[in-house]
C-alpha cells in the first residue's frame, strides 16, 4: 500500500503524515526533508529552499528514484509526502514503482483556503536544533522554547517573500498535478481546516473505500 499526501504549504500535510505513517506502519518518505539534507552539501540547492522555490522538477526526480534504487527494498508500504508535485514527477514515480511491481493505492489531498495557510505559516516556528515544529496559535510550545531547549526561529521559506513565492509554485504546478488525478477519479479530497484528529479519522475512513484498505 503506497499513499500519496498532497496539499498546499501549511495544509497539515507533515503532521498528517506521521499520523498516518505511524498508524498504518507506512515509511514516511519526506522530499523536504531530503531536499534540506542535499542542501547542507550543496549551496545552490539551499538558495532554491530558503527562496520558497522548487528544485527543477527532472532533477528533484532523480533525486527521489536514486533514493528509492537504494532503499525501496528495504522500505516496505510508503507515504510520500511532497512529491510528486508535478504531473512529470507523478509520471516518473508511478513508472517505478510498476517496474518494482508495485503501484500508487491512494492519493490524498489535504484541501485548505489560501487565507487560513498564510495564517498558520506565519504563526509557524521551527526549533533550530531539533527541527520541531510548532505553531504559536495552534500548537505552542511550553516555555517559549523547544522541548529540547532548542531555540524557536522561523524557517526561511516561512518568512512572507518566500511564502507567496511557495504558493505561487503551488498554484502553476501542484493544482495542475491535482486536476490531473482528480480527472482520473484517483483523488481523494479531504477538507483541512478541522481539528487534527477529526482529519486523522477521515482520512482513515476514506482510505477503507480504497486499494490502501488494509487498515
Ligand atoms: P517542503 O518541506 O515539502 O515544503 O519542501 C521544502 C523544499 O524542498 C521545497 O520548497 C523545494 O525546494 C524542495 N522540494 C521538496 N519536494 C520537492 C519536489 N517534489 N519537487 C521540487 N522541489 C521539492
Amino acid at each position: 500500500m503506497n499513499i500519496i499526501l498532497l496539499g498546499s504549504p501549511a495544509s497539515g500535510k507533515g503532521t498528517q503524515a506521521d499520523l498516518l505513517s505511524k498508524k498504518l506502519g507506512l515509511y514516511y518518505f519526506q522530499t523536504g526533508k531530503l531536499s534540506r539534507d542535499l542542501a547542507k552539501k550543496d549551496k545552490r540547492i539551499k538558495e532554491i529552499i530558503d527562496g520558497g522555490k522548487l528544485i527543477p522538477e527532472q532533477e528533484m526526480t532523480m533525486h527521489v528514484v536514486d533514493f528509492l534504487k537504494e532503499n525501496h527494498s528495504t522500505m516496505g508500504d510508503i507515504l510520500f509526502e511532497g512529491f510528486p508535485r508535478f504531473i512529470s514527477q507523478y509520471e516518473a514515480l508511478k513508472q517505478f514503482l510498476e517496474i518494482k511491481g508495485d503501484d500508487i493505492d491512494a492519493i490524498i489531498l489535504l484541501d485548505i483556503g489560501e487565507k487560513e495557510a498564510v495564517r498558520r505559516l506565519s504563526a509557524r516556528r521551527t526549533c533550530e536544533k531539533c527541527g520541531e515544529v510548532y505553531n504559536l496559535v495552534t500548537d505552542p510550545p511550553p516555555k517559549g522554547s523547544c522541548k529540547c531547549g532548542g531555540k524557536l526561529i522561523i524557517r526561511e521559506d516561512d518568512k512572507p517573500e518566500s511564502i507567496k513565492v511557495r504558493f505561487r509554485y503551488y498554484k502553476d504546478n501542484t493544482k495542475k498535478l491535482i486536476d490531473y488525478v482528480d480527472k482520473k477519479g484517483e483523488l481523494i479530497r479531504i477538507d483541512g481546516e478541522r481539528p487534527i484528529e477529526v482529519i486523522h479519522k477521515d482520512i482513515l475512513s476514506k482510505l477503507k473505500g480504497t486499494n490502501a484498505k488494509d487498515n
